[in-house]
């Protein structure tokens, strides 16, 4: 599927489309499930200043801020996506805004305040950005069916997740990582997409990081 407007998918998206993955996230983490709060979508233009966060420009690309509990995107950066990162489709869109509610998610479940012992803040921002992929993953494989995922859309969101890959974009250093190679990236999200299992996304309950 391509040329499909953002709006569809943030429609789709800002949904509780992830209320699947959040009852059994919670489960996962030793939480009762508890009522799903829907994060809100913000679309800006160049310049956006956020509850909590301070301010940003397009320049940083889309965010969650835990705080406010909002996603914000301006939508040039599916311009970026195409042009630049050569990730081009809806559904590599869409994967992008998933990511994101991944963040909102593990906000609510508490799992972006867990440090590992031992290891450094861009690991642990490497479990964590991991994990939001796998969680945009179980997204996807709840949509599925609902929004006729074909394998061209499946391939759009793997060759994005290999784009932003922190190889990719040209950190030659692993210890300079904060969201994961491109292999764990696609790695990630297809486990999500595939099992549908969040359980399946316990980044932080892999033991040694380089196994990640
Ligand atoms: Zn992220």
């Amino acid at each position: 599927m391509r040329a499909a407007t953002p709006s569809k998918w943030t429609k789709a998206h800002a949904s509780p489309s992830s209320v699947v993955g959040w009852r059994s996230s919670r489960k996962a983490y030793g939480r009762a499930p508890g009522a799903y709060q829907e994060p809100t979508l913000v679309v800006f233009s160049g310049s956006v200043s956020t509850g909590g966060c301070g301010s940003a420009t397009s320049e940083v690309g889309p965010f969650y801020c835990p705080a406010d509990r909002k996603l914000y995107i301006d939508p040039v950066f599916y311009d970026v996506m195409e042009q630049r990162l050569k990730a081009p489709g809806d559904f590599a869109q869409a994967y992008v805004i998933a990511h994101e509610v991944g963040h909102h998610v593990q906000n609510l479940i508490g799992a972006t305040s867990i440090k590992p012992a031992g290891e450094s803040k861009n690991q642990v921002s490497v479990r964590v950005e991991l994990q939001a992929d796998c969680l945009a993953g179980i997204w996807g494989h709840s949509a599925r069916a609902s929004l006729k995922i074909d394998d061209a859309d499946l391939k759009e969101a793997v060759t994005a997740a290999h784009a932003i890959g922190d190889d990719a974009l040209g950190h030659s250093n692993a210890s300079d990582y904060t969201h994961g190679s491109s292999a764990q990236r696609i790695r990630w999200f297809r486990r999500g997409f595939d099992s549908g299992d969040p359980r399946q996304c316990d980044t932080f309950g892999v033991s040694k990081y380089t196994d990640l």
